[in-house]
Order: structure tokens, then sequence, then C-alpha cells
């Protein structure tokens, strides 16, 4: 619209011009070095019109004649180019097939036609170096990009997954941190300086890691919480192991405040009180973590408060805790075992039978009544029935790893198994990796229930005096 506006506002004025001097007719004459010329206005006009344009026309001409070998050139490179990008794209989809030879071909021939673009086919020779086993070639291309600002985030990422798979995780950790000056809010940037700092004992760097992941939401607060907790945990025992109790109780506190459901955070602030005197603080803690989530270890470190009362005196400690949550089989079990350490007998049957009620006698609990039968009656056939039948009982809980399944004797930051970070939790082990494998295989386990084909937990007993049958009762637990 523009361009015919222009284009009409210039043959306006041409016309104009020309109908100013149709109107105005006239003659010229000139002399020159002898010669004569006569012609109208208008001849004249439309001559020097055509000379203008004759002398446009050669002008062009001749500077197309000169730039002509450019433009050629251009031509073929912009062609190069072109064929470069598509070898690099065949490339990169090579690498994503896992076609190692493909991608090998087509990395060096995006190499050689875009080899003033060295950036660009960097990353694709060392995918494709990596795919063919080529570590050490990959590690040099990885390292080359670190030269240019384009690729350097690109290398330091490549050269930090080789250093994990190697297990050099010093070296990993320095890349991330490097990653991470550059790029502070990358998802996996912040991922794997958490990791890399937890595993290698870096623990305030690991903090700061999940601090930064929920501050950029890259982590949900609840989950950056929780894992900062666990954080804060493993920073207190290790404090603790060596003996530094003001630190580690600073950290313990700090765990338990993200996390007030973290078992192992409570009987650990709940020792650290203990020791430093600070009684009550320790079992304000545990009878609050009690209430919330009842767990033999509290009840084990609630009644190691007070190492030099009697048994019957801690059986009366143990019902004023466990007031809070009194219906709880957690709550029945640790007053049995305090009853039977008393030689309550009856008291103890009583709370078993009462952890029995919902789903019938735990594997505990059938070591506890073998127990008991012994102890109060001497009955060691009864006994022996008890312990033969604990070898079929479900286990109430234990500590199960979410990721892979197993079952840890004793809560850790990482799973003893597939090494997974606080994926272990207070439940019941529905299935156990054996049976998931013959799931998978699509066979049938060969013996009937016993759903538990492996275990360790449920051995211990809260409150004990040293007899065979516990003994007994915790070779069969182990
Ligand atoms: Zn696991």
């Amino acid at each position: 619209m523009k361009r015919a506006l222009i284009y009409f506002i210039k043959l306006a004025l041409v016309l104009t011009v020309v109908i100013w001097i149709a109107n105005r007719p006239g003659t010229v004459s000139v002399d020159w070095i002898g010669y004569r010329l006569e012609t109208t206005v208008g001849v004249l006009f439309l001559g020097a019109v055509a000379l203008a344009v004759s002398a446009a026309f050669i002008y062009r001409f001749w500077r197309s004649m000169i730039n002509a070998p450019a433009l050629f050139g251009q031509a073929r490179q912009d062609n190069r180019k072109k064929r470069g990008y598509k070898a690099l794209t065949h490339g990169m989809v090579a690498v994503a097939a896992g076609e190692a030879q493909t991608a090998m071909a087509m990395a060096r021939k995006a190499e050689a036609l875009l080899s003033d673009e060295p950036p660009l086919t960097m990353l694709l020779s060392a995918q494709a170096s990596q795919l063919q086993g080529n570590e050490e070639a990959a590690t040099n291309y990885f390292t080359a990009m670190l030269e240019s600002k384009e690729t350097k985030f690109l290398g330091l990422r490549g050269l930090l997954m080789q250093a994990q798979r190697r297990g050099d995780l010093k070296i990993a950790l320095e890349l991330a941190r490097q990653a991470h000056a550059l790029s502070p809010k990358t998802p996996w940037v912040l991922e794997s300086l958490f990791e890399l700092s937890e595993a290698t004992g870096d623990f305030a760097s690991a903090d700061q890691a999940l601090k930064e992941g929920a501050k950029t939401k890259v982590l949900s607060n609840a989950d950056a919480g929780r894992k900062r907790a666990v954080v804060k945990l493993e920073q207190a025992l290790s404090a603790g192991d060596k003996d530094q109790e003001q630190e580690a109780l600073t950290h313990a506190k700090e765990a338990y405040k993200l996390a007030p459901d973290l078992v192992p955070a409570v009987t650990f602030l709940a020792g650290t009180y203990g020791r430093l005197g600070k009684t009550k603080d320790a079992e304000k803690a545990l009878r609050k973590a009690w209430s919330k989530q009842p767990h033999r270890d509290l009840a084990r470190a609630y009644v190691a408060l007070w190492p030099a009362e009697s048994a019957v005196e801690r059986v009366r400690r143990l019902g004023q805790m466990v007031s809070k949550n009194p219906d709880h089989y957690e709550s029945h079990i640790a007053l049995a075992e305090a009853n039977l350490s008393a030689k309550l007998w009856g008291e103890a049957r009583r709370y078993l039978k009462l952890a029995s009620e919902e789903s019938g006698p735990s594997r505990l609990v059938c070591r506890l009544m073998g127990r008991l039968e012994t102890e109060e009656h001497g009955d060691t056939r009864a006994a022996a029935e008890w312990f033969e039948k604990a070898e079929t009982a479900l286990i109430a809980h234990n500590w199960v790893c979410s990721s892979c399944g197993a079952i840890a004797d004793s809560w850790q930051a990482h799973c003893g198994d597939c090494r997974s970070f606080d994926t272990l939790s207070w439940k019941r082990p529905t299935v156990l990796r054996e049976e998931k494998a013959l799931e998978v295989n699509n066979q049938k386990p060969t013996s009937a229930p016993p759903v538990l084909l492996e275990h360790t937990g449920e051995h211990e007993v809260i409150i004990t005096k040293p007899t065979a049958i516990e003994g007994a009762a915790r070779d069969v637990g182990a």
C-alpha cells in the first residue's frame, strides 16, 4: 500500500513536469566546438532522461559484474551450511536412536561443513564418541566446549555426568559448582549440587542447594523442608560422632523443627537433650512425637531418659507417654514390653491381646507371647509354639524403602540397597523384592503365604533383662 502510494506520487511528479514543459513550447539552440544543435525543449528533455536511464543501467551492470564472484562464493557457502545443519540434525537423531556409527559419520560431516562454527558440532561429536564407548574423545570435546561462552554450560554438564559415572564425586561437585555459577536456577544444576554435596558430606552446601531449590520452585516447600530436615539430622549425627554436643543439638533442633514427624530426628534430639541434662525438653519432644506418630524408638528414647528407674516405674512413665495415643498398636506393644519386664504378667497379656485385635498377632506379638509363657509359667512348650508361629506371622511395621522395597533394621538417610536418599519410611512391608521378581516373571510363589520372605526388624525389646528366651527371640528375628 505504502509502495503503491509512493509510486503514484512519483508518477504524478513526472507527469506534472512533462505537462509543464509541453505547455511551454520553445526551441533550444546549442553552439559547441563548431557544431550546431537546434531542437525543441521537449526533445531535449526526453534526450536527457534517456541518457540518465542508460547511465544508471550501465552502472548497475558494471556493479553486478564486479560482485559476481563474491555472490557465487556466498551461495556456495550457504549451501555448505545448509548441508552442515542437515548433517547435524541427522546426527542428533542418530544419537537419540543410539546409532553410534551413523552419529559419528554425521558428526564428522557436520564438523567438515560447519568448520567455522565448531561449538555447534562439538556436542554431537562428544555424544557420538560416547556412543562408541570412546570416553576419552568425549572428554576432549566437552573440555573444548568450555572455551566458548555458548557451549561452556553444556560442556560442564557432559564432564559432570562423566565424573558421576566414574564415581568421582568430588570432581563432579566442583563441576556442578561451576555450572551453578553460570546458571543458578537450572533444575538439574540444583539437583546435582544437592546430591553431590550431600554425598560428599558437605551438608552446608546441600542445605543451601535445597533452599535455593525451594526459592526457585524447583522443589516444593514441603519436599525441600523434609530433605533439609534429613540433611540437618545427618549434620547432627556427624557432630555427635565427634562429641560436639552443642553443634549436634543445634542441628537436631533444626531438623526437628523442619520435620517433627522424622522419628530419628526426635530420638536424636531427645538423646542429646538427655545428655545435656535437659530432660524436660526431651520429654516434651518425645511425647509430642508419640501423639502424632507412635514409634518404638520414641518409647526406647523415652525410658532411656531415666536409666535408674525400676521396671515398675517405667510402666508408669510409659503409661503417661502413650496416653495421647492409647489405642495405637505401638502403644500396646510398648506397654506389653514394659509390663513383661516388670513381671506384671496379667497386664502384659492384656496389652498383647489388644495389639492383636486389629490384624491378629504380629511377629513381635508372637515372640513376646513366647517370652511371657516362659517367664510366667515356665511353659517352654507353649513358648516354642509361639516362636514357631512368629516365623510365619506378619511383620506389623518396619523401615521400608519406597524406591526398591528393601527392609532396613534401622533408619538411615540412604537406603542400604539402592542408595536412594530419604526413602525409608515406617510401614508394613507388603511386597518384598523376591515376590516382585516372581510377579515380573509371571510365576506364583512356590510356597503358600508367609508373605515375608525376608526381614530384619521387630526383634528389639525396649526394656529388657537378658534371658535365654530373649536371646532366642533375637536370634529368630535376625
Ligand atoms: Zn532402596
